[in-house]
């Protein structure tokens, strides 16, 4: 598998031609309510890579007080604008809704493919599948493994790969080890989304069939979390018999990819 940066690197140069040979204008709105250190950081990327991209973009950030309905309202005045589309930076303060907030956002608007009926896929795997059908990665019968449900990240990656043919388990926080080891120590290719540390290690790979380790398996780990001294790590740093991609710099770049993607495409609906 290519490096993900120098793939990400060369990507954007396309994309960037693509979107000068089609004359496409495309701006983005990143709606941002209060900061933290690790959102301020991903909202800055995100526009940095679409600014590279030719992607005007543009940052309405809120105080975190702001009352419910001012914000629902901002949000509809972005449906009738005519940006090509907005996200809205999550985690959101309490007093706002998600599933309001999702419901709100028009799916010709929405970048991050939150509503159900948007024609846009979620970014992160849309950055996944992008990257591994750029690798020319043959999903057909392939064994592969999502580790997490949610509706962005576990779900949405499931369906894709089902549509390509794959054989797809999805495994979840109620799923026991035994039966995690067992799925993992026979896939090909495994998403790991859980959020949480160590979520797989050296010894799921472990194939008692071959009495070896599973290191045909690759990994795309999707998982942030920090250690104590704050360092960024996924959710399978200690896994060594098999390839996997970093943390930082492996699924954060694909990511956002997946958000000039689906510009692209609702500039071009
Ligand atoms: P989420 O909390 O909504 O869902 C986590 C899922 O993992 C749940 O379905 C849960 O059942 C499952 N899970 C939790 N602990 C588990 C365990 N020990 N074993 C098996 N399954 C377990 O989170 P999300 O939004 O899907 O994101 C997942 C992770 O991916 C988070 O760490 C998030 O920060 C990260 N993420 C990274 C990017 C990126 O661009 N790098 C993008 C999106 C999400």
């Amino acid at each position: 598998m290519q490096n993900i940066k120098e793939y990400c690197k060369q990507k954007k140069i396309e994309l960037a031609n693509y979107i000068e040979d089609h004359k496409l204008n495309i701006n983005m709105v990143v709606v941002q309510v209060g900061s933290n250190p690790a959102s301020d950081r991903y909202v800055r990327n995100k526009m940095k890579d679409c600014e590279e991209v030719g992607i005007h973009t543009e940052l309405n950030h809120y105080e975190d007080t702001i009352d419910p309905d001012e914000f629902y309202m901002v949000l509809r005045r972005l449906n009738e604008s005519n940006i090509t589309g907005y996200i809205v930076q999550l985690p959101l303060p309490k007093q706002l809704d998600e599933n309001i907030v999702k419901s709100i956002i028009s799916p010709s608007k929405d970048i991050d493919g939150f509503h159900p009926l948007s024609r846009t896929e979620p970014c992160t795997p849309l950055g996944i599948i992008t990257y591994l059908e750029d690798q020319n990665y043959d999903f057909t019968d392939k064994n592969c493994i999502v580790i997490g449900r949610s509706n962005i990240v576990g779900r949405p990656m499931a369906r894709m790969l089902l549509d390509r043919s794959a054989n797809v388990t999805v495994l979840h926080s109620k799923t026991s080890s035994c039966a995690k080891s067992f799925f993992v120590s026979e896939a090909d290719l495994v998403i790991c989304a859980a959020g949480s540390r160590l979520v797989l290690t050296n010894n799921d790979f472990y194939n008692n069939s071959y009495e070896d380790y599973n290191r045909d398996a690759f990994i795309f780990d999707v998982g942030i979390n920090f250690t104590e001294d704050g360092k960024m790590v996924g959710d399978c740093e200690n896994v060594t018999v098999c390839g996997k991609t970093p943390v930082p710099g492996g699924c954060g770049l694909t990511t956002r990819l997946g958000v000039i993607l689906n510009l692209i495409k609702l500039a071009e609906a």
